[in-house]
């Protein structure tokens, strides 16, 4: 299927690994202009060389830029270096990394804003500047997309996930209200949730259950499996696919939307 966004230009943010690489990574081969953030500009920089080595694309379809996603100056000035660069914006996916795990006790004030810093309002603050860009998106060739990457933790709090439970309910809101808004321009708003996922950041987290508890890394991992319908672990690919799709202009009639990509874990009808 062709799912029509050659030549779009897209920005992704916590792309430097994991799902945000992957998902640059299949619309930079879907034929997108991919802008791919993330802090260290040493690391986004070789994200971007690896995307453009597995895409088999030109050097300058892939723009790195070094940018803290809770930090709201460098989010306006990513944009603009984007939008310099590829001369307008059709894309926006949203992403940063999870913030730690705990129980209520575990946590002192600043910590939650910390958490809600980086998985909220970093959310927020992507979507505040890159709208004037894709409401232009939308007023002109008219394919427009936000794509806010969260957690299956918002249909389904995870026990020891306070902060991943707290901070994706509230980007839940965010992405409902701003579907409605922006649904009479034309910009589509929705989320995706992943379940667990093979990514660095879940290999990290196999090692340190298994420093904390004694378990291997396998019957992490299988205990992970097991809760989920098709019992296997889900893949980079699988995730960016779905993702890709939701961004698509095939996806025109999809807004305000919550996609869990998560082989089947939360056991909810709807
Ligand atoms: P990851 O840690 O492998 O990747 C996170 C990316 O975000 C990295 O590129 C990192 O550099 C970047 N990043 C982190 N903080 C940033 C900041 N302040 N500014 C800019 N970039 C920043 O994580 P992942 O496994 O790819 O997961 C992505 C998101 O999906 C996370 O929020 C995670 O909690 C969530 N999630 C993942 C899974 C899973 O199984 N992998 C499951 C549920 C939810």
């Amino acid at each position: 299927m062709d799912l029509g966004i050659r030549d779009r230009i897209a920005f992704v943010a916590g792309a430097s690994r994991g799902l945000g690489r992957a998902v640059a990574l299949e619309l930079a081969r879907e034929g997108c202009r991919v802008a791919v953030c993330s802090r260290d500009p040493g690391r986004i920089e070789e994200a971007a060389t690896y995307i453009r080595e597995a895409a088999g694309i030109s050097w300058e379809h892939v723009l790195p830029v070094a940018c803290d996603v809770t930090d709201e100056a460098q989010i306006e000035e990513a944009m603009l270096r984007t939008v310099g660069h590829f001369g307008g914006l059709h894309i926006l996916v949203t992403n940063a990394g999870g913030p730690p795990a705990g129980f209520v006790d575990d946590f002192d004030a600043a910590q939650w804003r910390a958490a809600l810093e980086l998985n909220l309002m970093s959310t927020i603050n992507l979507c505040r500047h890159a709208l004037p860009h894709l409401r232009k998106a939308a007023a002109g060739d008219g394919l427009a997309r936000i794509l806010m990457i969260t957690s299956v933790s918002a249909k389904e709090p995870i026990p020891n996930l306070y902060l991943s439970n707290v901070a994706r309910a509230g980007v839940q809101g965010f992405a409902k209200s701003l579907a409605l808004e922006l649904g009479p321009e034309g910009i589509t708003v929705n989320t995706i949730l992943p379940g667990y996922t093979r990514t660095d950041r879940l290999v990290e987290l196999a090692e340190a259950i298994r420093a904390r508890t004694g378990s291997s890394v396998e019957e992490i991992e299988r205990g992970w499996a097991e809760a989920n319908a098709l019992r296997r672990i889900g893949t980079e690919a699988e995730f960016a696919a779905a993702a890709a799709f939701l961004v698509s202009a095939r996806a025109g009639y999809i807004t305000g939307t919550a996609l869990v990509v998560d082989g089947g874990r939360v056991k909810h009808l709807l």
